[in-house]
């Protein structure tokens, strides 16, 4: 592989998977299960375009194992989607619902499209036809979508209306991050980025550093990015960079998210801001700030740009922003790493929160959801910081060790049939 080479997520995951197993001296036969999926869809979507004409979309859903609970997890649309990519996405998830202990298994779904160059029509008819071409796969005790990179609230609302269209009634515990008035609820779509900030909160503490001191870069202003930079600056932390897949901009002093947020919707960027320095994506990166958070794509932490790398704190925000040798060269220069499984594992605590209510047609206070997924990220953050000065090792390997572990124990304890 080149020095820049981007890697496989596919081998990424198994690799680390590989880690894991041998930190746990994880039976064989078991590691041999987990290195793949259970089941592995592939679909093609017809989708009439609005000038008349038809695009085949490709598609897919990937359920990597469901021993502790149903198959959860996100629908990514992105032109560069593919069947590794999703598979490696759908083991991290089976992994961080055993790491915030949650009754899930992991899955991941996505379609190979341009979501910013399709009307909203198209985007409507391409959400129903891929429902309806996995119908059979999903469901609230089977597999419930949720928001991923490219599709919001209003896509998980056209699946939820799809999946109950074909059940003869209305099924809102078949996905997740759907909007308020159909079931989901508002704290849903910021809950990744305060687990994210609940995580960083904590690892501030064990380094003895004080909110008002730290300086935090985030590379991706969308869901995550921009309610993660909205979050810490109302905690009283330093924004200093933001950025999306047009640029970034930089500013020492701090910038206002909710300025930045106004911008980005008149100009479509948050490029071009006043009071700021334009910065690349890779400057981003390596600017002078104590926490660095990617929240936009996979690979942006490489080989090639960990040695510039100034921040104390790294929070994983994105799933697989960093490369394994990326990873190694930031543990050795004694970066403090919160791994994308423990890092953004407070949206799917989140969405196991919505199921719970639209299971038990219950509706809990923002008091009440807010208090449970703090103590849920606390426990999920302290165990892997115990694990990791328990086994000296890093906080990546010590959340693989507890996610793997949890998930082995539960097919050890189901059993293999026939047998
Ligand atoms: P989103 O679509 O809302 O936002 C993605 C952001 O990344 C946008 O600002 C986009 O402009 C930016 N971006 C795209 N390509 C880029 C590039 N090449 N360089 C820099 N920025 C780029 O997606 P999201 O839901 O915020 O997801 C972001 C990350 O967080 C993904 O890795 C996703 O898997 C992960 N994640 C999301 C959730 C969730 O609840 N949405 C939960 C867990 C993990």
């Amino acid at each position: 592989m080149s020095k820049d080479a981007k890697p496989n997520l596919k081998d990424v995951a198994l690799q680390q998977l590989g880690i894991a197993a041998e930190h746990l001296s994880l039976d064989s036969n078991i590691h041999e299960v987990l290195k793949y999926p259970k089941r592995a869809l592939i679909v093609s979507l017809p989708v009439k375009m609005d000038n008349g004409s038809v695009r085949v979309f490709l598609g897919c859903r990937v359920q990597h194992n469901d021993a502790r609970g149903p198959f959860k997890g996100g629908v990514r649309y992105h032109p560069d989607v593919t069947l590794d990519e999703v598979t490696a996405l759908a083991m991290w998830m089976t992994w961080k619902c055993a790491v915030v202990d949650i009754p899930y298994g992991g899955a991941k779904g996505g379609v190979c499209c341009n979501p910013k160059e399709m009307s909203s029509h198209e985007l409507e008819r391409l959400t129903r036809r891929y429902t309806t071409m996995i119908l059979d796969f999903i469901g609230p005790y089977r597999d419930v979508p949720a928001p991923d990179v490219y599709t919001d609230e209003q896509t998980m609302a056209w699946i939820m209306d799809t999946y109950s269209l074909f059940k003869g009634y209305s099924v809102p515990e078949s996905v997740t991050g759907k909007p308020v008035v159909v079931g989901g609820f508002r704290l849903r779509e910021e809950s990744t980025s305060r687990g994210v900030a609940f995580c960083i909160r904590e690892a501030v503490k064990h380094l003895r550093m004080k909110a008002k001191n730290t300086s935090v870069a985030i590379q991706g202003f969308g869901s995550v990015g921009w309610n993660l930079a909205r979050i810490l600056h109302e905690d009283g932390y330093r924004i200093v960079a933001v950025s999306d897949s047009k640029g970034g901009i930089y500013n020492p002093k701090g910038l206002n998210p909710l300025d930045v947020l106004e911008h980005k919707n008149q100009a479509g960027s948050v490029k071009g801001y006043k009071d700021a320095k334009q910065v690349t994506n890779d400057e981003l990166l390596e600017l002078t700030c104590d926490i660095l958070a990617p929240a936009a794509l996979e690979n942006q932490i490489t080989r090639s740009n960990a040695s510039k790398i100034r921040a104390k704190i790294l929070a994983e925000a994105a799933n697989g922003p960093t490369t394994p040798q990326a990873d190694k060269a930031l543990h050795e220069k004694g970066v403090f790493i919160i791994p994308d499984i423990l890092a953004n594992s407070g949206g799917v605590t989140a969405s196991y929160f919505e199921w719970e209510q639209n299971l038990t047609r219950e509706r809990w206070s923002e008091k009440e959801v807010n208090a449970r997924l703090e103590r849920m990220m606390v426990k999920a953050f302290d165990d892997v910081y115990e694990l990791s000065k328990k086994q000296k090792t890093d906080m990546r390997v010590a959340a693989l060790m507890l996610g793997v572990g949890r998930v082995a124990e539960a097919i050890k304890t189901l059993g293999l049939w026939p047998s």
